[in-house]
């Protein structure tokens, strides 16, 4: 089992541990902008997908490693998913026993549908961070953006992010994901910001499809409407992120790049420069990247994507099985 990665480099987070407490795909959404690929595994069940106790020892192994090299550094342990990381039911737990073991902040990267559910929002006031997604003001285009299992309604989870407010001490970071002709209209961007207001957010972040999408044609608006989204949402603390991140990945836990490579873009699609870098720490020479690439897309296992201009590698969608 391998549910924890990183460090990588994180737009919001600094340098952000990993924890994928689901299996690939498992989500309660489908949307059009996923870096993973359409949804595989529908779900509103929470559960136990993995033993607890075996995730908590691989972070507390992850932990003990990176700290042991004193140039090595975690912003954030973030409960993350190759899916949506609240279905798992022992999150809660997970949250708190990794803050017994290492004084580092966490976070919760959630899409917030189920923050109607009690238990939910219980497990969720663990975390330093919530960062939960909204990126529709309206049921119409709720559906269309998100395309939520048909047990999951919009009112509720807009009522349930509103709740966890008022609950909640710790931050929320909310995040509006802007997809050209779909959420980045004025009157679409003035329904988000109305139902922001009451979530009181201390952030919202823009964010556009830096990575090749579930569906090819969920591109980024033109900056014309960024800068509109920017101007009606700036009274909910709004950051913008559009930018692609830098820095690199941790390699650290594998003895053979190909794993390292194939565990990282397995959750994280890597941009071609982001791979190369990721296997010098293990002193490989560019041209042996390039081998080692060809052999991996050979053996069918990743596959080269070209978006916006730039090569990524993504895991192939039938071996991600989206669990
Ligand atoms: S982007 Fe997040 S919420 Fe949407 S389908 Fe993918 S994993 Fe689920």
């Amino acid at each position: 089992m391998k549910k924890v990665y990183g460090p990588v480099p994180s737009r919001r987070l600094g340098r952000s541990l990993g924890v994928g407490p689901i299996p690939f795909k498992t989500c309660d959404y489908s949307c059009v902008y996923c870096q993973l690929g359409r949804t595989t595994h529908m779900t509103i069940q929470r559960k136990d997908f993995f033993p607890p106790e075996e995730m908590l020892n691989e972070i507390r192994r992850v932990i003990e490693v990176e700290s042991s090299h004193s140039h090595s550094k975690i912003d954030f342990v973030t409960f993350v998913g190759e899916g949506e990381p609240t279905l798992c039911k022992s999150l809660g737990w997970l949250i708190r026993k990794t803050k017994e073991i290492a004084d580092i902040p966490t976070a919760v990267d959630t899409n917030g549908s189920l923050l109607y559910r009690e238990d939910v929002r219980n497990d969720l006031s663990q975390a330093d961070v919530v960062m939960p997604s909204l990126d529709a003001g309206t049921a119409e285009t709720f559906r269309r953006i998100n395309r939520p299992h048909r047990g999951i309604d919009f009112e509720a989870v807009v009522e349930g992010m509103e709740k966890f407010r008022q609950e909640y001490d710790g931050e929320i970071w909310a995040e509006v994901m802007l997809v050209k002709g779909l959420n980045d209209s004025e009157e679409e961007l003035e329904a988000i910001k109305s139902r922001l207001r009451p979530i009181e957010p201390n952030r919202t972040y823009i964010n556009v499809p830096i990575r090749p999408p579930a569906e090819p044609w969920a591109v980024p608006p033109d900056k014309e409407s960024i800068a509109l989204a920017h101007a009606i949402l700036s009274d909910v603390n709004v950051v913008d992120i559009t930018a692609e991140e830098t820095g690199e990945f941790s390699a650290e836990g594998f003895t053979n790049p190909e794993d390292a490579i194939l565990a990282i873009i397995r959750r994280h699609p890597m941009r071609e420069e982001q791979v190369i870098d990721t296997l010098k720490k293990f002193e490989v020479e560019e041209r042996e990247v390039h081998d080692s690439l060809t052999r991996l897309e050979e053996s069918g296992k990743i596959k080269k994507v070209k978006y916006r201009e730039k090569i990524f590698w993504l895991t192939m969608e039938e071996k991600r099985g989206h669990d």
